[in-house]
């Protein structure tokens, strides 16, 4: 467990099985867990939660795997829409949804090229938790998605970055800056911004 700060922690990521982040948000009332990952060891942990929200970042296994081995009416669920086609239950978040909790919690819609209907979380306007989103799909960055995501992360209030894989504790200005740098590299008329373009950035 990596610990961040009085209200934020984690269970790292690990590569065999592939598994996200699992983060911990200690609120007074509910504990707001942000992906559940797919390995044993964070679905133990999670088990030991009694009072739970969990939110789940995007619809890949190695996010939310483990949410098969919870009871359903032990735990309030937030998701994309995208995440319900595939699971069928859930509250689904289409733009955004603020919850108050000795913690303030914005749950957020954010386009991005990885995956659809993927969600962020903004915790007391310092963290933004985005899961993949910062990363591209198999043809690389969709421009307009980009575009939108760039937008988006710039009109929102917080500090720092925390995503789905790594330890990294990125800032606000440095992710923009890479993904306008990204942008940059757009050619007309094409979709997607190729890996081919980005590679020496
Ligand atoms: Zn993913």
């Amino acid at each position: 467990m990596k610990i961040i700060n009085d209200y934020l922690r984690y269970i790292e990521a690990k590569d065999a099985p592939l598994s996200s982040n699992v983060f911990l948000i200690g609120g007074i009332k509910n504990t707001y867990i942000f992906d559940v990952g797919s390995n044993k060891f964070s679905r133990e942990e999670i088990k030991k939660i009694k009072n739970k929200s969990i939110i789940i970042s995007h619809f890949h296994q190695d996010h939310m795997e483990n949410l098969k081995f919870f009871i359903d009416d032990e735990y309030d669920l937030y998701i994309g829409d995208y995440t319900y086609k595939i699971l069928g239950y859930g509250n689904v978040i289409r733009d955004r949804y603020e919850i108050n909790d000795g913690v303030n919690l914005k749950i957020i819609s954010i386009p991005n090229s990885h995956a659809k209907g993927s969600l962020g979380v903004i915790i007391n306007n310092e963290y933004l938790l985005i899961g993949d989103s910062l990363d591209g799909n198999k043809n690389g960055f969709n421009v307009s998605l980009l575009n939108e995501e760039i937008k988006l992360l710039k009109e929102l209030d917080y500090k720092y970055i925390l995503n789905g894989h790594n330890n990294e504790i990125l800032n606000k200005k440095d992710v923009i800056d890479e993904l306008e740098l990204i942008y940059s590299k757009r050619i007309k008329n094409k979709p997607y911004i190729g890996y081919d373009l980005i590679m020496n950035l």
